[in-house]
């Protein structure tokens, strides 16, 4: 399950310029699909189109073979995972922000999410714990912490599939090491895009896909990729 499919896929947001210009992708169920390239190449917007944020202008996006324009919002977003570049926490605990989106979740799965996310370091070390607030008025968690709630989020969520989109790009090396370990830790089982800007940090993938000016400009496992520059 969780076979994702991108069949000659455009898009443009509304103005005169298509952003993306045919695209084919076949992610098969379980695996690792990378996507790398320069900015502006149309990357984050793949991801919004899975996750139907817009609809696709031509083409299609299929999922297990059934066509997501077909299926509802909510099944959607069930089925789909994110961890973004940024994110952004409530000014709630982190609890709270670990169960967003999951309110019937209970105390064990949050923990056990919190580990899978090796949050756990940090949180032991709280007075209150999860009941602790993040935020302007409670505790400013780093950019690393904060990647970690949204991995413990998705993991308490645990779609079929993930994306993560530019996950590791605004942390230092130290801190981007450290969450990528993690991050191969819960793509494992399931189907992943890796959206990034350096092909070093995909080494991992099954597939990597170069994505310039809106086309795929080559494919290839990394290996091929260095053995071709
Ligand atoms: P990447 O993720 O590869 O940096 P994006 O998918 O974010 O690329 O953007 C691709 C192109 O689409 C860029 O030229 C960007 O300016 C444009 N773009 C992105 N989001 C929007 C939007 N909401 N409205 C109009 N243009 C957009
Ligand atoms: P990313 O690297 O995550 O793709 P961008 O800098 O491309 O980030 O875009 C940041 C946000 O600004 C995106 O959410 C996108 O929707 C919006 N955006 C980007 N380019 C444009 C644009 N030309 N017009 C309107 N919104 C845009």
């Amino acid at each position: 399950k969780g076979h994702v499919r991108f069949e000659g896929v455009r898009f443009g947001y509304g103005d005169d310029r298509e952003i993306l210009k045919g695209i084919d992708l076949d992610v098969a169920p379980g695996s690792t699909l990378a996507v790398v390239g320069p900015s502006g190449a149309g990357k984050s917007t793949l991801a919004r189109l899975l996750f139907r944020f817009y609809d696709v202008t031509g083409g299609r996006i299929t999922i297990d073979g059934q066509d997501i324009a077909q299926v509802t919002q909510q099944s959607l977003r069930a089925a789909i995972g994110i961890v973004p570049q940024d994110t952004v926490l409530f000014n709630e605990t982190i609890g709270y922000n670990i169960a967003y989106g999951r309110e019937g979740a209970g105390t064990d799965d949050i923990h056990r999410a919190a580990r899978g996310a090796a949050i756990a370091d940090f949180i032991a070390t709280l007075p209150e714990r999860y009941e602790t607030r993040v935020g302007e008025r409670g505790l400013k968690l780093s950019g690393g912490e904060k990647q970690r709630v949204a991995i413990a989020r998705t993991l308490l969520k645990d779609p079929p599939i993930l994306i993560l989109d530019e996950a590791t790009s605004a942390l230092d090396s130290r801190t981007e090491a450290e969450i990528q370990t993690t991050l191969e830790a819960i793509e494992r089982g399931r189907t992943t895009i890796v959206i990034a800007h350096r092909l070093s940090t995909v080494v991992h993938a099954d597939q990597i896909v170069v994505l310039d000016a809106g086309r795929v400009a080559e494919r290839g496992t990394h290996t091929e990729l260095l053995r071709r520059q």
